[in-house]
């Protein structure tokens, strides 16, 4: 027999109590505070957010949590208990070592965030920092924990320094300086989408985010109203977004952009033409430079129909249009593994698509409310079928972004 494993997601006060007994056990005193911060899942527009396209992404009911207390020493201590696993890691970095390229690893995401925030004026904390981490953001399934992370200790260390809530102005300012950590710290070069919806995400809402005017809007997102869920199908085929993967096609959309003389691939008129011109002078591969270039221009047209369907209501088009965008980014920009596809298959004709960067992660799909545990379970049987690892799923609706918890 088929049973679907599901992903449990603590509440605010199972995750202060987590994090504070992780903090205990590895400094010996109280924290001073706890703050969380979301991962997101993006309901449509990938691979557009580096562009100047549209996203509409929603900050999950999963949440990571950092408790924080300053040391008054010259270094970071930064220990983390990720989801599923038993044992902790930790990080010890004094506070001078921290900058592009150092630390690296995981630990980078944490003190780059503050370093970053730090070097832009937002944050005015001199002195070290012990943080204590716990999450239930799945770590590689294209639900940004990456971003969960960042968020959450730079919002920290921010109301931490200052005695109060950030303002709309730092939490904006947080957003570069998150980014600046996971590209310049770390290494991935991902574009600002995910920080975006864990900082601004709200209850109940989805936000569309135009890259190009850096404009974004709350919209409501109640799938119940019409009797759907929203069910996230994470693979379990791990991806990491600084293998270079997802470098190589975020570089194709750069030099086409920096060839047309633009700051973004959305200001180029005639887009793909441009880009056919120059790959063949460049002696670059035509074909796959103009499906790169295509899936682009594509998903933020999309996306911007997707946001006006949202707002008609009209869910029977936007589930055609994740379809749409799956397809694109199967065929166009090849991010789309077997495992991805293999649930896409599972469920039929329902609006679904892969979401996140790709290379694995997760497959989203629009279920009738009384067929959430049917279809997780036909996709837990194809993957079993296939031999690929076991899928586990959850039921996502719009959570609150980073705020502290504690
Ligand atoms: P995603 O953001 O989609 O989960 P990324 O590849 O962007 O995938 O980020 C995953 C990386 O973030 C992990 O390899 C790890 O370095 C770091 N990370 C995320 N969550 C945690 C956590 N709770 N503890 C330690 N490291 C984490
Ligand atoms: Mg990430």
């Amino acid at each position: 027999m088929i049973v679907p494993r599901w992903i449990q997601t603590r509440d605010d006060a199972a995750m202060v109590k987590a994090a504070t007994q992780l903090f205990r056990s590895h400094f010996g005193e109280d924290p001073e505070g706890v703050w969380a911060a979301p991962g997101r899942v993006n309901v449509i527009g990938d691979h557009v957010d580096y562009a100047g396209g549209i996203s509409i992404p929603f900050a999950l009911k999963a949440n990571t949590a950092v408790a924080i207390r300053r040391s008054g020493a010259p270094n970071y201590r930064v220990v983390s208990l990720a989801p599923g696993e038993t044992e902790a890691a930790r990080v010890d970095i004094p506070i001078n070592e921290v900058g592009p390229g150092n630390p690296n690893s995981w630990a980078g995401y944490v003190v780059g965030a503050v370093w970053a925030a730090i070097e832009a004026g937002v944050i005015h904390c001199a002195e070290g920092l012990d943080m204590a981490i716990v999450s239930d953001v799945p770590v590689g399934s294209g639900l940004s924990s990456s971003a969960a992370l960042e968020c959450s200790a730079a919002l920290g260390a921010l109301e931490l320094a200052s005695g109060r809530k950030a303002t709309d102005a730092e939490r904006s300012a947080l957003v570069d300086a998150c980014i600046r950590a996971e590209n310049e710290v770390v290494g991935a070069s991902t574009g600002g989408l995910d920080q975006r919806a864990s900082l601004y995400g709200e209850e109940g809402k989805a936000l569309v985010i135009d890259f190009q005017s850096g404009n974004t809007e709350l919209v409501p997102f109640d799938l119940s109203g019409h009797g759907l869920a929203l069910l996230i199908a994470d693979t379990n085929a791990p991806h990491a977004l600084n293998d270079g993967q997802y470098a190589s096609r975020r570089g194709v959309i750069d030099e086409v952009t920096a060839a047309c003389d633009a700051n973004t691939l959305r200001e180029v008129d005639n887009a793909v033409a441009r880009a056919a011109a120059w790959a063949k002078t460049e002696g670059k591969d035509v074909e796959v430079t103009c499906k790169r270039v295509k899936h682009v221009v594509e998903e933020t047209d999309r996306t911007a129909r997707a946001a006006q369907a949202l707002q008609a209501d009209d869910l029977v088009l936007f589930a055609k249009l994740m379809r749409d965008s799956h397809e694109s980014l199967r065929d166009q920009y090849e991010v789309v593994t077997p495992e991805l596809e293999s649930v896409f298959q599972a469920v039929g004709e329902r609006g679904s698509r892969m979401t996140g960067g790709g290379f694995g992660g997760s497959v989203i799909t629009l279920v009738a409310e009384e067929e959430v545990e049917q279809v997780a379970e036909a996709i837990t049987k194809a993957a079993e079928e296939k031999e690929f690892p076991e899928p586990t799923f959850m039921v996502a609706t719009p959570g609150a972004g980073a705020r502290r918890i504690a």
